[in-house]
């Protein structure tokens, strides 16, 4: 995609504070931080939200998940616990039309969020 602010992140045409990356997800800090420790995790290549997964991204988001552990541990928040946020759609209010998962943790966070 063209015109896409992560897609751009991913190929490092935008910088990003970039905390992991590997050829099919990259990993970076949110640039407004909701809380102490706010990462987005993408998948490299584009997938506008979740509503456009298949069952053929099945190792590419394992993979991604399994990523978020190791990138929770290496941030130090694993331990006192995240929270992981896939926002998708208006109701959700997805801004960015390429599917990320946010790891917020590094303090307590408040829920329900409405
Ligand atoms: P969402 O509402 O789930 O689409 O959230 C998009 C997130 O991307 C927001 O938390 C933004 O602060 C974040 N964001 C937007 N542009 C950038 C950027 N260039 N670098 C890092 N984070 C960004
Ligand atoms: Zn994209």
């Amino acid at each position: 995609m063209t015109d896409c602010i992560f897609c751009k992140i991913a190929s490092g045409e935008i910088p990003a504070d970039v905390v992991f990356k590997d050829e099919q997800i990259t990993a970076f800090r949110d640039i407004k931080p909701a809380a102490k420790v706010h990462i987005l995790v993408i998948p490299n290549d584009h997938i506008e939200s979740m509503q456009q997964v298949t069952k053929g991204d099945a190792d590419l988001l394992g993979h991604l998940f399994h990523s978020v552990k190791v990138i929770a541990a290496e941030q130090g928040i694993a331990d006192e616990g995240y929270r992981l946020i896939i926002n998708t759609g208006p109701n959700a209010n997805q801004v960015v039309k390429h599917l990320h998962v946010h790891i917020l943790g590094g303090n307590r966070l408040i829920y329900p969020m409405g």
